[in-house]
């Protein structure tokens, strides 16, 4: 008896919930009207389309437009289509595109911090990284930089750990550095720069005509499955698979913080979902796709990939010591995270060496 009546109060109140929610919406001016869309332009520093990098971005904006229902549509760009690929930041950051992707690297001139958001030469792996961002204080630290230029940075594909790069000679000794021309950026960069070389900054588009034509010595670039796509094989011949310079390069989506405020709850949410999407689904695309380009490259091209001798990379790494010693120093924001950063590192670090590596060592 009691359960009937509580059936029928509830019956009761759900109609009064229905016809009442009705009527509101039927005096709302809203209830009818067609729900507002949005249109973002997004500038990357990448060729269209190109394989991971180029493909982000896209992937984004398929996403963003099929959880939106079409509410939010984003036009993506590549390097040089509305602005180059080095003017993606100053683009956001004056609101004249919504949206860039890009690496947070590119940008150590105007915030000493943010390669520290990409790659550090000795620094966390991909997974590590993914780790601080989001769970490890890391993205907060990261929009409080970017805060001063407007900007909401987050995180936008990771290409795994990139390779030290392609050589026009061998390298055996740190002395077969000296006067070398290389396209590095960042802080491995500075680090060749103290090892002697001579560091030039290029977007990909201009890498390959430099590489052959012997205006750049080397190259770094990514990985097989980009190296591959931009025929670096044809330019030079040792092909150096050691990681040190960029050890789990995280990519980055740019949003200018006034548009990002001016899109509804629900949209802000898919736009940061999106995000999250992409960054690990690049990640897994990277993975799969560097180990079969690697095969292509011996089968097909007969590369030998080499390692770099243990005496350069233990050089490498004094420079680099160096080098964020003096960042450290020189700037209080690039301090700030690298406390940050290097506290979780050591920590996970440790957790890594005593189960990750004795895992593959074991498998
Ligand atoms: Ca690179």
């Amino acid at each position: 008896m009691k359960k009937t009546i509580k059936r029928i109060s509830l019956a009761v109140l759900t109609l009064t919930a229905l016809f009442g929610c009705g009527e509101k919406a039927a005096e709302g001016t809203n209830a009818a009207a067609p729900a507002q869309t949005y249109k973002w332009k997004m500038v990357t520093s990448w060729p269209k389309n190109f394989p991971g990098l180029g493909l982000a971005p896209e992937k984004f904006a398929t996403m963003v437009d099929e959880m939106s229902a079409g509410r939010l549509k984003v036009q993506v760009y590549g390097a040089g289509e509305l602005v180059p690929g080095f003017e993606v930041f100053d683009a956001v950051s004056q609101g004249t595109v919504q949206m860039g992707h890009s690496g947070s690297y590119y940008w150590k001139g105007k915030i000493p911090s943010s390669p520290i958001f990409g790659a550090i030469p000795f620094g966390m792996t991909a997974t590590e990284l993914n780790a601080w961002l989001h769970h490890g204080g890391g993205l907060e630290l990261w929009q409080e930089m970017y805060k001063p230029f407007g900007i909401i940075p987050m995180a936008g594909g990771n290409s795994g750990g990139q390779f030290a790069g392609w050589f026009k000679k061998e390298i055996n000794s740190m002395e077969d550095l000296k006067g070398l021309k290389m396209r590095i950026p960042g802080l491995g960069g500075e680090v060749l720069q103290r090892a002697g070389a001579v560091p030039v900054t290029l977007t990909g588009g201009e890498i390959f005509s430099s590489l052959q034509s012997g205006a750049i010595d080397a190259t770094e670039w990514v990985g097989p499955y980009n190296d591959l796509a931009f025929g670096f094989y044809q330019a030079a011949d040792f092909y150096y698979s050691s990681v040190w310079h960029e050890p789990g390069t995280g990519l980055e989506f740019l949003i200018n913080e006034k548009a990002y405020n001016e899109l509804p709850k629900d949209l802000q949410k898919i736009v940061e979902v999106a995000a999250r999407a992409v960054n690990e689904d690049t990640l897994d695309e990277y993975n799969a796709r560097n180990n079969a380009a690697m095969q292509t490259l011996k089968e097909k091209h007969n590369i030998v990939p080499r390692e770099l001798p243990p005496e350069v990379i233990e050089g490498l790494r004094k420079i680099t010591e160096d080098v964020i010693a003096e960042q450290v120093a020189a700037d209080p924001g690039f301090a700030k995270v690298w406390t940050s950063y290097s506290e979780f590192m050591a920590s996970i670090r440790a957790y890594h060496d005593s189960t990750l590596r004795a895992y593959l060592n074991n498998r």
